[in-house]
């Protein structure tokens, strides 16, 4: 921890988020190879616009393998594993149904029904067909599109963490727009904010953290209304519609912020209940449930100390 308590915040849209750095020197130089780092990543991996590595596969969907760099292809290995887990909510070959919902996107509509139905059957992970040896991936179906949205951030968040800790910066956060990765502990810990959802910058609480990350992922930042119903940008891989169940937002505490992403996506897909009790034979992994009734459900706090600020919410630890 520095002698100097200054903090100095160096701020960066990308990846269509407001990202943000903070640091305990004034080093401009640092914060630009910071941005351009992330930079690097999102040109690899987006899929919001015509060519990336992630693209290029899509493109070649159904027709040939595509050769991708060792990064983009262990994160696809590892958006695989996440997807084919016992009762996964998250999959990584959900593109197909993520671009005809265009959610937080501009043309978004509610698509019907027959639409979603023929949309489903190109979102088999076990279609997305990897090749070690020549660090290759292959769609096997024409329109099958890969989307890493739910877990590129928390790679992207640990490895600006890795770039800093590799410059010698010992204190640092970075915000990727949701995904907060942690280095070091200022006196007392890093104060997160816990976002009180539909109410812009108000908070529910803030959590104390030391080299941790800190993600969150809710209904309530990607989302359109049609007839009076609320679609959020979370779609439930087995129906094919935004997941609809008890909770507003899921945020994980985690060292690595890839789990937290990863996390985020299986706590939505398991709601709080089922959610407590599979965190309970994971220590490294908690969850801090926000519920549409005002709970703040705690799957545990072994790794963070949590503060109420808006008392219309009660804290509820897991009973798993
Ligand atoms: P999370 O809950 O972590 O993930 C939700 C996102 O994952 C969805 O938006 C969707 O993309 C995908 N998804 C939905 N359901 C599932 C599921 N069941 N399993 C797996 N994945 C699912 N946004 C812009 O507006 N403009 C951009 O140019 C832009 N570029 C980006 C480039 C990159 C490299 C990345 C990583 C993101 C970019 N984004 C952009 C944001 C992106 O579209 C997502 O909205 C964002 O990643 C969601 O992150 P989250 O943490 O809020 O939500
Ligand atoms: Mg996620």
């Amino acid at each position: 921890m520095p002698d100097d308590n200054r903090l100095y915040s160096y701020s960066a849209v990308l990846m269509g988020s407001p990202i943000l750095l903070k640091l305990f020197t004034h080093d401009d130089a640092l914060a630009s190879r910071v941005f351009r780092l992330i930079k690097q990543y999102e040109n690899l991996l987006t899929v919001n616009r015509a060519q990336s590595q992630v693209m290029d596969i899509n493109h070649a969907a159904g027709k040939h393998p595509v050769a991708v760099s060792r990064p983009v292809f262990e994160l696809i290995r590892c958006a695989k594993a996440a997807s084919q887990c016992k009762d996964s909510a998250f999959n990584l070959a959900i593109g197909p149904l993520v671009k005809r919902w265009k959610i937080g996107f501009h043309g978004d509509s509610v698509p019907p029904a027959n639409d979603i139905a023929a949309l489903l059957r190109l979102t088999d992970p076990a279609d997305v067909v990897l090749d070690e040896a020549h660090c290759s991936v292959m769609l096997l179906k024409p329109g099958m599109a890969i989307d890493l949205g739910a877990i590129a951030k928390g790679y992207i968040a640990d490895r600006v963490r890795d770039f800093l800790r590799q410059e010698g910066t010992e204190c640092a956060l970075i915000n990727l727009g949701g995904n907060i990765q942690t280095l070091g502990s200022p006196h007392g810990g890093w104060s997160v904010g816990l976002k009180k959802p539909f109410a812009g910058d108000e908070l529910i609480g803030a959590l104390t953290v030391e080299n941790r990350s800190v993600v969150t992922s809710g209904i309530y930042e990607r989302y359109f209304e049609h007839n009076g119903k609320r679609y959020h940008h979370i779609l439930d891989p087995r129906s094919g519609y935004p997941l609809d169940n008890e909770l507003d937002s899921v945020t994980i505490v985690s060292k690595e912020s890839i789990d937290g992403d990863i996390w985020t996506t299986l706590m939505y897909g398991m709601g709080v209940e089922k959610g407590c009790a599979v965190l309970h034979a994971r220590p490294d992994i908690e969850a801090i449930f926000v519920t549409k009734t005002k709970e703040v459900v705690l799957s545990s706090a072994r790794h963070f100390r949590f503060t109420l600020l808006d008392n219309c919410y009660r804290v509820t630890d897991s009973i798993a």
